[in-house]
């Protein structure tokens, strides 16, 4: 049997293919132009470069962005102040503050400043609370990202037994909530594992689909797999590898090249989950922008 290969820029591609028509109907009938304002503080180059990847997403759609970049001192008083501008902002649908935030900076003071009708990350309690409840609200991208992969190819965790590796408020948590729902697309028997589990393999030998974002670099193995699973790989890790000329590659944490024989279908490191997160953040700066979430 052979193992298809989950191609997560060609699902990301169509997603922002429709929100880009979308957005130009949204423009030319309601004269709306969806709007995301992104924070960055301090000089992580990491985050310099997932902020100018999503300004640049924007553009492509034709949303408008703004991106406001303050030194690492800057005090938390003074994030909290931008972001009350932003929320009363009618121009902009969408806050994003970008994450780690310098240690001075509670990142849950921020989160929970965010008006939960312009919380595009939905990190919010309040948008927390809506998906665990199954209602309209803002979707942690990654998670929402990994359901669309699903859908595009057929992969219906109804019914299924899924393990998700990895407890995190951005990932872990939120893709358990959006699996075990009485829903389309959802409606899986779901276990969560993460470094309180003892014997991790006896969960994931019986799993026919595996989440894994625990944040080690190649760290499931055909062992841990049943024969047929699908695997969903959601970790970006850097390895040296002296081959390349930057000195490194990005790998995930599944063990691809061993995993990939005994699996059905599987996500590769890069071009997997990853293009996925960046066209959900879109997709839910549309939706703000379309009134779609109340
Ligand atoms: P995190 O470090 O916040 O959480 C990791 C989780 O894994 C923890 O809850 C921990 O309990 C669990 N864990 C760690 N070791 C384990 C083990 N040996 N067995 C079982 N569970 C274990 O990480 P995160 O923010 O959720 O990110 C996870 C991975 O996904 C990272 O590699 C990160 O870079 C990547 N990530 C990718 C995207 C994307 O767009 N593709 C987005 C967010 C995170």
């Amino acid at each position: 049997m052979e193992t298809l290969i989950l191609d997560g820029k060609l699902v990301a591609q169509a997603i922002k293919n429709e929100l880009k028509e979308k957005t130009f109907i949204l423009k030319r009938d309601k004269t709306i132009t969806p709007g995301l304002a992104l924070l960055l503080v301090g000089d992580n180059p990491a985050s310099k470069v997932y902020v100018n990847s999503k300004a640049k997403s924007c553009e492509e759609l034709g949303f408008m962005s703004i991106i406001f970049e303050l030194p690492a001192n800057t005090s938390e008083e003074k994030v909290l102040k931008i972001i009350d501008e932003w929320n009363n902002n009618p121009l902009i649908h969408g806050i994003l503050v970008q994450l780690p935030l310098p240690k001075q900076i509670s990142e849950n003071k921020v989160i929970e400043a965010i008006s939960p009708l312009k919380d595009v990350d939905g990190f919010h309690p309040i948008n927390v609370g809506k998906l665990v409840l199954g209602l309209n609200g803002f979707v942690p991208c990654t998670p929402a990202g990994i359901i669309e992969i699903m859908k595009f190819y057929n992969i219906n965790p109804s019914k299924k037994n899924v393990v998700v590796i990895g407890r995190s408020n951005i990932v872990g948590k939120p893709m358990l909530n959006l699996l075990y729902q009485k829903k389309e697309w959802s409606n899986a028997t779901v276990t969560i594992c993460h470094t309180g589990t003892e014997n991790l393999h006896y969960y994931t030998q019986n799993a026919d689909i595996v989440i894994a974002a625990m944040g080690y670099p190649q760290f499931l193995k055909s062992e841990h797999l049943k024969e047929g699973a699908v695997v969903i790989d959601v970790g970006i890790n850097r390895i040296e590898d002296n081959s390349k000329k930057s000195g490194y590659r990005l790998v995930g944490d599944v063990d691809y090249d061993d995993c990939l024989p005994k699996c059905s279908a599987i996500t590769p490191v890069p071009g997997g989950v990853g293009p996925l997160t960046i066209a959900m953040l879109m997709s839910n700066t549309f939706k703000s922008a379309n009134s779609e979430i109340n």
